[in-house]
């Protein structure tokens, strides 16, 4: 298995809206996770259609648009061993009702219309590295060396 998995995350508006974003991070950092992209930025209607397009013909693609493209975001690429499934698995279920609590959404969310944060898909091949490429450049992920990694990898 790869140390050099590289995953797609983005913590949503309303993680940005309610001061989540240091949280977040503290917990990939904390896990292991060495983060090698990080953009704050705002999702435009094109890039949200794009990002989203598998669920394009479902009831709630509109309000999904209206509300990824409604403020700020913070999208980063994560890299580590197992890295989209261990991220996913740190997220909780899609529906925060449903997530447990010490997960993501399990500890910061209600409603599943606002589920605070996002994680490539590790069910569906090559979602991890599609979505980074959708919204990073080549040149905007660092390669670097993280000084714990001998002691987080055997
Ligand atoms: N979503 C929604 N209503 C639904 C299902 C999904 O608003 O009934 C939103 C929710 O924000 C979710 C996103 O659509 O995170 C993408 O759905 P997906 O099934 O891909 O879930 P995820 O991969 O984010 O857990």
């Amino acid at each position: 298995m790869s140390d050099h998995e590289r995953t797609f995350v983005m913590v949503k508006p309303d993680g940005v809206q309610r001061g989540l974003i240091g949280d977040i991070v503290s917990r990939f950092e904390d896990r292991g996770l060495k983060m090698v992209g990080g953009k704050f930025m705002q999702i435009d209607q094109e890039l949200a259609e794009e990002h989203y397009g598998e669920h394009e013909d479902k009831p709630f693609f509109d309000g999904l648009v209206d509300f990824i493209t409604s403020g700020p975001v913070f999208a980063m690429v994560w890299e580590g061993q197992d890295a989209t499934r261990q991220v996913r698995t740190m997220m909780g279920e899609t529906d925060p009702a449903e997530s447990a609590p010490g997960t993501i959404r399990g500890d910061y969310g209600l409603d599943l219309g606002r589920n605070v944060i996002h994680g490539s898909d590790h069910e569906d091949e090559g979602a991890n590295e599609r979505e980074i490429e959708l919204f990073f450049d080549e040149d905007e992920l660092v390669d670097w060396d993280q000084i714990d990694a001998p002691w987080l990898y055997e």
